[in-house]
């Protein structure tokens, strides 16, 4: 047993010499390059579903796909920067457990969420973009106490912040709505590049997450009274929380695809418009990065 792991041992190490000497035959120039290269840290951009991510993925070079569970990431190159593009599937489980996975593997310098959403402003039009100045959990939610035969009144449910304590219970300091920050370099480079979409307007709002699809208007009403949204979707928070966690910048960028409060019906089309807009965000933050 012993003699067998020693010999295992012997050839890695041969091995690795042998591998040593092959990197010493090439140029002094193109080992610095591509030393400089892989100390860069990734930008990742995270899209829900193909719609959403695959448009970006055909814009990069170099591409690599990478699997892992149902997560498919495109690690290519933007401007000779390192991107990576991940298809991260609906909804927030996914995109909580993707983006612990994404920290771990590849360490990046940002991250993107980004796809479609619902309005939950008025003044908002389809193919409008709100840049997440917060993101916030809309699911998390306590109710009241109701006995038997009372009914439910979900207009009466409490915001709950289970980033508050690591308490259960009755703990009333986590009846509140936690918020998350957008980064402030991200939302520079995202504001820097407003002008050049024009197929709406980009404004900097409030976005609400969860694994929910609202059509009661009394409803989305009721969540933007009470956490101030500017649209809703089924992934950003989740991916905030994470990054926070790890202190890793983050943004999210939503186009709306949909607003039941004015009657904007849903248009696919606004996934791929989305995806331009934050092609031109990316590039401006790979400046940003860069200086
Ligand atoms: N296929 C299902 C579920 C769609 S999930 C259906 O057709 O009903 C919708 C995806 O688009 C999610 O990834 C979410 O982030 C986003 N989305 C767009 N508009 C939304 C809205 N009004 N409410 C919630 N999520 C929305």
């Amino acid at each position: 047993m012993k003699n067998k792991m020693f010999k295992k041992i012997a050839s890695v190490a041969a091995i690795s010499t042998m591998l040593l000497v092959a990197g010493c035959n090439s140029k002094d120039q193109d080992l610095k390059v591509t030393k400089a290269k892989s100390e860069e840290r990734p930008i990742v951009i995270q899209g829900p579903m193909p719609i959403e991510a695959e448009y970006f993925a055909d814009k990069l070079k170099n591409v690599k796909i990478e699997k892992s569970g149902t997560f498919v990431f495109y690690k290519g190159t933007l401007n000779d920067y390192p991107v990576i593009v991940t298809k991260t599937g609906k909804g927030m489980e996914n995109a909580a457990a993707v983006t612990a996975l994404t920290i771990e593997k590849f360490n990046p310098i940002a991250i993107i969420n980004q796809g479609t959403s619902g309005g939950h402003d008025p003044s908002l039009n389809v193919f409008d973009i709100v840049l997440g100045k917060r993101t916030t959990n809309i699911g998390s939610l306590k109710t009241t106490n109701m006995d038997e035969n009372q009914g439910t009144d979900p207009t009466t449910w409490i915001p709950m912040d289970l980033m508050a304590s690591e308490g259960s219970g009755s703990d009333e300091s986590a009846n509140k709505v936690r918020h998350y920050e957008g980064d402030k370099d991200l939302l520079a480079a995202a504001n820097a590049v407003k002008d050049t979409y024009t197929k709406g307007k980009v404004v900097e709002g409030t976005i609400g997450s969860a694994d929910f699809w609202n059509s009661e208007v009394d409803r989305i009403k009721w969540i933007h009274e009470i956490y101030g949204t500017s649209v809703e979707e089924m992934e950003g928070a989740s991916v905030a929380q994470i990054a926070d966690a790890y202190d890793i910048p983050f943004l999210g960028i939503r186009i709306l695809s949909n607003n039941k409060t004015n009657g904007g019906t849903y248009d696919p089309g606004t996934a791929s418009a989305n995806q331009e807009y934050v092609y031109e965000v990316v590039k401006e933050y790979i400046k940003m990065v860069k200086k």
